[in-house]
C-alpha cells in the first residue's frame, strides 16, 4: 500500500517530536519541521534511522508565509501529496494583560494562529485535489476556558479552534477532516518555568492526579489519523482538569 505522507510542524521538541516519532514508527512518511532546534531535529532523525526509518527534517519558520510555503512545496515535490498535517508549532507567553505590547500580540498570534492558517491554506490546495486529508491543530485548554496572564495565548488557541470548526465545514465535502486537540498541562520545555510545587498543585487539582506526557497527545493523533468520521471537534486531553 502507498505510504501516507505527514507534515508535523514544531517537531524538534516536546509534543511535536512525540507525534512525529509515533507517526514514523507507524509507517507514515514524516516531514518533521523545526525552526531553531536543528540539533534536536537531527537527534530525532538519527534515533529513527537506528530503526531503519527515514524521515525528512526541514527548517522553516511557519509563522512566515514564504517559509511555510517552501515546507509544503518540499513535501509535494518529494512525494506529490500530503495526507496529514499536524499544526503543532507554538510558543507560550506569560504577562500581565496591561503590560502586553503590540509586538507581543503579533509574535504570539503569528506563531500560534497565523502559522496554522497559512499551513492549512497551503496544504489544503493539495488535499482538495486529492479529495483526501486529515488536519490536526494543537490548541489548548486555555483556548476553551481562558487563562489569566496568558490572554494573547488564550486568544490564539481559541482562534485555532474556530479555524478547526469552520474549515471542517468547508473542507468536509472534499473528504478532509479537521480537528483540534486541546491539551492540558503536558511535561515539555514549555512548562519548564513551573516550580516543583506548582506542578504538584496542578497534579492535585487534576482528577487523574497527574500531568500529561507528549505521548498522550501523540496517541490521540494516531487515533484521529485512523478515524474516518470525526471532524470539527475539539478533543481535550487534560486528565479531567477541564470538563465542559
Ligand atoms: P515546546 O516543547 O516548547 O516545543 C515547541 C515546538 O514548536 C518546538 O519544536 C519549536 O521548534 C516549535 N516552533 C515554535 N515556533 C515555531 C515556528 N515559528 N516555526 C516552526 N516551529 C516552531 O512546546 P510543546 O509543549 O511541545 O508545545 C507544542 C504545542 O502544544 C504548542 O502549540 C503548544 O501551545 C501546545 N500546548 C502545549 C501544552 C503544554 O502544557 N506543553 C499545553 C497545551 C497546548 P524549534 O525549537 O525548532 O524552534
Amino acid at each position: 500500500m502507498e505510504k501516507k505522507v505527514a507534515i508535523v510542524t514544531g517537531a524538534s521538541r516536546g509534543i511535536g517530536r512525540s507525534i512525529a516519532y509515533l507517526l514514523a514508527k507507524k509507517g507514515i512518511k514524516v516531514i518533521a519541521n523545526y525552526n531553531q532546534s536543528e540539533e534536536k531535529a537531527r537527534e530525532l532523525k538519527e534515533e529513527l534511522e537506528k530503526e531503519n526509518i527515514n524521515i525528512d527534517i526541514i527548517k522553516a519558520d511557519v509563522s512566515k508565509r514564504e517559509e511555510a510555503k517552501r515546507l509544503v512545496q518540499f513535501a509535494i515535490n518529494s512525494y506529490e501529496k500530503i495526507d496529514i498535517l499536524i499544526n503543532n508549532a507554538g510558543i507560550a507567553e506569560y504577562k500581565l494583560f496591561t503590560e502586553e505590547t503590540d509586538e507581543d500580540w503579533n509574535r504570539v498570534i503569528n506563531n500560534n494562529l497565523y502559522s496554522a492558517f497559512v499551513m492549512c491554506q497551503e496544504v489544503s490546495k493539495n488535499m482538495i485535489q486529492n479529495k483526501n486529508g486529515c488536519i490536526i491543530n494543537i490548541s489548548s485548554i486555555w483556548g476553551m476556558v481562558g487563562a489569566s496572564l496568558e490572554v494573547i495565548y488564550s486568544v490564539s488557541k481559541a482562534g485555532i479552534d474556530g479555524l478547526t470548526k469552520a474549515l471542517a465545514k468547508e473542507l468536509g465535502p472534499s473528504n478532509i477532516r479537521v480537528n483540534s486537540i486541546a491539551p492540558g498541562t503536558i511535561d515539555t520545555d514549555m512548562n519548564k518555568g513551573l516550580t516543583k510545587q506548582e506542578l504538584k498543585i496542578l497534579e492535585e487539582v487534576t482528577p487523574l492526579g497527574k500531568i500529561g506526557k507528549p505521548e498522550d497527545i501523540a496517541k490521540c493523533v494516531n487515533w484521529l489519523v485512523e478515524d474516518e468520521f470525526t471532524t470539527g471537534q475539539v478533543i481535550s486531553l487534560n486528565g479531567g482538569w477541564v470538563i465542559t
